[in-house]
């Protein structure tokens, strides 16, 4: 199977594909993760991207979409995958026809002000990468591995607002693009974390009878 998750920034998309991926073995790919990796390793493609992701721009396309063909003929992926912020733009999503066919895409929909409201709770993990809500004044450790959780550079405020426009601009024309190659399925992204997940696992387990 191989799905594509659509949404907002901080809809909750990396949480339901870290459980998506589990439960149907597909491998879990997250263009933010990996240009994050980059970054982390100091290799030249992060050391390109750093400003860019921390401003709440877009990476090229012609680095994303190579990326992502490279990433998706490794072994991990035989059984299927799962995009996870990818593809962002419609040349993108061209890039991607070529490349592969798209099995459905799971649009997980938040109002914008819900997101802002999320974005001052949301922590990263530095050492698994597992993000996580937090309450003020509780202890910030990751509820997997124990670590201390870190806030991303690009989780202000601010920088969310910029990356909601841009999301408005470049990534929301793919909604009305996938809906008419009927592979749209809208999922309500403002319940809780095990409502949405139940939503999404009936919708795959329904392609699977
Ligand atoms: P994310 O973790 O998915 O929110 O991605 C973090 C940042 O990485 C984005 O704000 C972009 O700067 C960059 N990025 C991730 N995926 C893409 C993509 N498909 N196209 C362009 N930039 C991307």
């Amino acid at each position: 199977m191989k799905l594509i998750l659509l949404g907002p920034p901080a809809a909750g998309k990396g949480t339901q594909a870290e459980s998506i991926a589990e439960r149907y073995a597909l491998a879990h790919i997250s263009t933010g993760d990996m240009l994050r990796a980059e970054i982390a390793n100091n290799t030249p493609l992060g050391i390109a991207a750093k400003t860019l992701i921390d401003e709440g721009n877009l990476v090229p396309d012609d680095i994303i979409n190579a990326m992502i063909a490279n990433r998706i003929k490794q072994e991990d992926c035989i059984n299927g995958f799962l995009l996870d912020g990818y593809p962002r733009t419609l040349a993108q999503v061209e890039a991607l026809s070529e490349l592969t066919e798209i099995d459905a895409v799971i649009d997980i929909e938040v109002d914008s002000e819900i997101i802002i409201a999320r974005v001052a709770k949301r922590r990263v993990c530095p050492v698994c990468g597992h993000t996580q809500s937090v309450e003020p004044g509780s202890p910030e450790l990751c509820e997997k591995c124990g670590a201390e959780l870190i806030r991303r550079a690009d989780d202000t405020e601010e920088r969310m607002r910029h990356r909601l426009e841009v999301y408005h601009e470049s990534t929301e024309p793919l909604i009305r693009c996938y809906a008419e190659r009927g592979l749209l399925v809208p999922i309500d992204g403002e319940r809780t974390i095990p409502e949405v997940s139940e939503e999404i696992f009936e919708y795959i387990d329904s392609c699977l009878l």
